[in-house]
């Protein structure tokens, strides 16, 4: 690993901001959105999941909501490819599967499109931040509905000591930052 490399994930990990009690008390919010908003961040960011995807002949991203979108939406747009949005319940306009799913602060529903994602199609699953693993493994199960192939589960933030990786050992997984 080159140093100005290394230096840049440092960079990036220093700005990821912690937000204690929030959304509830005990919590502690991993706020990614100083990432955002610093342009060479976000860009290091989106090429670390672009370089280890472009030659892994993925055919779809698929973006869990909501924080999710920001990076899976770069990414497809870096790949040429399709997104693919996973949501939470009633924000999707046509029949959608839905899977249950408990996370680290809740419990909820989330649902794709029933054409979201076709039979044996190479799909990565992205999303911000993999805690408890709930909301990852909801999503997987609805990408294997609908008779995909998961390439990967990536996520630019991982709290490993949620042990979310376990509940996801069927899958691999990929995390840019571990804490
Ligand atoms: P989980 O299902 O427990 O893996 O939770 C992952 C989802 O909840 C992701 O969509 C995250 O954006 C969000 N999330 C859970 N815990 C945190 C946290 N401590 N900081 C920021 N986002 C979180």
């Amino acid at each position: 690993m080159s140093t100005s490399f290394k230096s840049a994930m440092e960079r990036l990990k220093g700005s990821i901001r912690d937000v204690p009690d929030f959304p509830k008390k005990g919590i502690v919010f991993k706020d990614i959105t100083p990432i955002l908003t610093n342009g060479q961040l976000f860009r290091l960011a989106v090429t670390i999941f672009a370089e280890r995807y472009q030659r892994k002949s993925v055919e779809r991203i698929v973006a869990i909501d909501a924080r999710g979108f920001i990076f899976g939406g770069a990414l497809a747009h870096y790949l040429g490819i399709g997104l693919t949005l996973v949501r939470k319940k009633g924000k999707l306009p046509y029949q959608s599967h839905q899977t249950e799913y408990a996370l680290e602060y809740g419990q909820g529903t989330l649902e794709m499109h029933i054409d979201g994602v076709e039979k044996n199609q190479r799909v990565v699953i992205i999303d911000d931040l993999l805690a408890t693993g709930g909301t990852a493994e909801a999503a997987a199960k609805l990408v294997e509905q609908s008779g995909a192939e998961i390439v990967e589960l990536a996520f630019l933030v991982e709290l490993g000591f949620l042990n979310g990786r376990e509940r996801l050992a069927k899958y691999p997984v990929f995390s840019a930052i571990t804490y």
